[in-house]
């Protein structure tokens, strides 16, 4: 069986990066279930990591200008490696020298649906209705391949919104990690920890994760 987390893996020093590894099997997220996160990732380029979770892994796109919101608005999403489920819980600083290194937020989360179509095959043919249930990001996209003369295996995606507009969100939700409630500039400060006590380094890890964890399954957005 071809593990779908080799390129993701082949990527990443998981000595240096607290991203996680993954596990080699599905986790036990009953299959019913399809998660989605969007990440905002300020790295060499600011941009949003779109990530549908189906077949065991997170499928995902970058979205270099963000998810659109206005009926119509479409969205340039490009490909890119699978990603473990676990990393949709990831949130703080991949350091300097680390593939992707900058700050990861969790924008959203939440779950979703594809209407007419299981995922999987939606996403096989390229077409995917999308229903989102998350906390910013409520309704109707589409996400559609597209298909270039020059690029016949094409890893560029149009996000489109779709049947009506997302009410504007406010800009303290725009800004805010829907785990933790911080700010980019407060994620990034948890970068310092991390390295003034590399030898340490499985401890605050741990903690951070625990502490994530705990966000999630409490209230939710911070104040
Ligand atoms: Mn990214």
């Amino acid at each position: 069986m071809i593990d779908q987390l080799q390129t993701y893996r082949a990527k990443r020093d998981f000595g240096r990066s607290a991203e996680p590894r993954g596990t080699s099997r599905a986790s036990a997220r009953s299959p019913q279930e399809h998660p989605f996160v969007v990440q905002k990732h300020d790295a060499s380029r600011l941009h949003y990591d779109f990530r549908l979770g189906m077949e065991g892994v997170l499928r995902s796109w970058a979205v270099p200008k963000g998810i659109p919101v206005d009926k119509g608005e479409r969205r340039l999403a490009k490909e890119v490696e699978d990603h473990p489920l676990e990393y949709g819980n990831f949130e703080g600083v991949i350091p300097e020298g680390n593939y992707g290194a900058g700050t990861v937020q969790l924008w959203d989360q939440g779950n979703y649906e594809v209407t007419g179509d299981s995922p999987e095959a939606a996403w096989r043919k390229g077409k995917l209705s999308l229903v989102l249930h998350g906390k910013k990001l409520k309704g109707h996209w589409a996400l559609i391949r597209m298909h270039l003369q020059n690029e016949p295996d094409s890893k560029s995606w149009l996000l489109i919104k779709t049947v009506e507009s997302l009410r504007g969100l406010s800009a303290k939700e725009a800004n805010r990690s829907v785990a933790s409630g911080k700010s980019m500039k407060e994620i990034s400060r948890s970068r310092r920890v991390w390295k003034s006590a590399p030898r340490a380094r499985r401890k605050p890890q741990d903690s951070f994760k625990a502490r994530i964890r705990e966000m999630i399954a409490g209230e939710g957005p911070g104040a």
